[in-house]
C-alpha cells in the first residue's frame, strides 16, 4: 500500500501542517509510502524564485526533521520530465469544465486582474503527482478532497478509454487535528499564506516566540476551559493543539486546567517539548547543504525509478512516444 502527500513550499511549515500532516506522515507511515515538497505547485499565481528555491529546501529538511524516513521522500521539481509528460496526457483526458468548476481555482482566481493558466491546469498536474507511483491512498484536507476526486475520475476515464494503467487512488482525511486554527483569528485556520504571523506558529520558531504567540492567543470572555469548539473555538483550538502534543483527546486535556492563563502556558510547554526535536534536527540538516542535497539527488532517483514503467505503459497506450 502506498501513501503519498505533499506540503507545498509556499511559506514556512507551520503547527497545523504539522499537526495535521507531516508528524501523521512520519508517524503512519509505510515503507511504500512517498512524500514530496510540491515546489511546482507553488508557482500558480505570483511568487518570488530565490524564495521558493529556499523554502524548498526548507522544507526538505523538515519532513526529514519531522522524522519522515529520507528513503521516503523527495522534491518534485527534481521529476519535472516526467511529470510533464504525464500532465499533457491527463489534460487530454481532462475536460475543461472539469477544472474549471474547481472550487480551489475559483477561489484563487476570482477578483484576480490576471490568472495563470497553471492555476487552472494544477489539479491536473496534481493528478500525475498520484497517479505517477501508482499511488493507493491520499492523505489529504478537506480542502484537497475535490483534487483527488478528479485524479480518481481521470485515472478511471485513461483505464477504460485507453487500457488499464493507473491505480485508483483513494483520498482520505485525518479525523484528530484536522483543523487547527489561528492563534489570533479562531474563525480561519492557521496558514502559511496567511499575513499576519501573530497567530501562526512555526515549526522552526524558538521556544520564546512560540510561548509568547501563545500568550496573546485570543479565547473569549466566559473564563470556563471546556471542549465546545461552536461557543469557544479558541480555547477549543488550544485544547486540540495540547491534545494532539500530549496523545489525550481535547476533552481530557481540559479536565486538569481551570484557567486560560494555565491553558496558554500548558499548551505553549507541551508544543515546545514537542517541537524541540523536529527544530533542531531541521536546523542541523540545513546547515549542512552537503548532506542536504545527498538526500535529496537520491530521492530524485527513486521517485523517477518508482515513475518509469508506467510513464511508458501509458505513454504506449496513448499512442506517443
Ligand atoms: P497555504 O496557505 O499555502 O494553502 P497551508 O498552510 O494550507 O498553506 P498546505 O501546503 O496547503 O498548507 O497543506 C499541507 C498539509 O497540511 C495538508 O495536508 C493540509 O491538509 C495540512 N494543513 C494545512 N493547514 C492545516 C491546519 N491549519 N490544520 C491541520 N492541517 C493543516
Ligand atoms: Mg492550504
Amino acid at each position: 500500500m502506498t501513501r503519498l502527500s505533499a506540503a507545498t513550499p509556499s511559506g514556512h511549515a507551520h503547527l497545523g501542517n504539522y499537526l495535521g500532516a507531516i508528524r501523521r506522515w512520519a508517524r503512519e507511515g509505510t515503507d511504500e509510502d512517498l512524500y514530496f515538497v510540491s515546489d511546482m505547485h507553488g508557482m500558480t499565481t505570483s511568487y518570488n524564485p530565490q524564495r521558493l528555491r529556499s523554502l524548498s529546501r526548507e522544507m526538505l529538511a523538515t519532513l526529514i526533521g519531522s522524522s519522515i524516513s529520507p528513503d521516503r521522500v523527495f522534491v518534485q521539481s527534481d521529476i519535472t520530465a516526467q511529470l510533464a509528460s504525464l500532465t499533457w496526457i491527463l489534460e487530454c483526458t481532462c475536460t475543461f469544465g472539469e477544472v474549471a468548476r474547481m472550487i480551489q481555482f475559483k477561489e484563487k482566481s476570482a477578483g484576480a486582474k490576471t490568472v495563470r493558466l497553471g492555476l487552472l491546469t494544477y489539479p491536473v498536474l496534481m493528478a500525475a503527482d498520484i497517479l505517477l507511483p501508482g499511488a493507493d491512498e491520499v492523505p489529504v484536507g478537506e480542502d484537497q478532497m475535490q483534487h483527488v476526486e478528479l485524479a480518481r475520475t481521470l485515472a478511471r476515464r485513461f483505464n477504460t478509454t485507453y487500457g488499464e494503467a493507473f491505480v485508483v487512488p483513494k483520498a482520505v482525511t485525518p479525523k484528530v487535528a484536522a483543523r487547527i486554527r489561528d492563534l489570533a483569528n479562531p474563525d480561519r485556520k492557521m496558514a502559511k499564506s496567511t499575513r499576519d504571523e501573530a497567530g501562526v506558529v512555526f515549526l522552526l520558531d524558538d521556544p520564546d516566540m512560540i510561548r509568547r504567540k501563545f500568550q496573546r492567543a485570543v479565547t473569549d470572555g466566559l473564563d470556563q476551559v471546556e471542549y465546545r469548539p461552536d461557543e469557544q473555538p479558541g480555547v477549543a483550538n488550544l485544547l486540540e493543539i495540547l491534545g494532539a502534543c500530549t496523545d489525550q483527546s481535547p476533552r481530557v486535556a481540559a479536565e486538569s486546567i481551570t484557567t486560560y492563563r494555565e491553558l496558554k502556558e500548558t499548551v505553549a510547554d507541551a508544543v515546545v517539548e514537542e517541537l524541540r526535536e523536529v527544530r533542531k534536527r531541521t536546523q542541523d540538516l540545513l546547515a549542512d547543504p552537503a548532506e542536504l542535497d545527498r538526500i535529496r539527488a537520491t530521492g530524485a532517483e527513486r521517485a523517477r525509478q518508482r515513475g518509469e514503467h508506467r510513464l511508458e505503459a501509458v505513454t504506449r497506450l496513448a499512442g506517443i512516444g
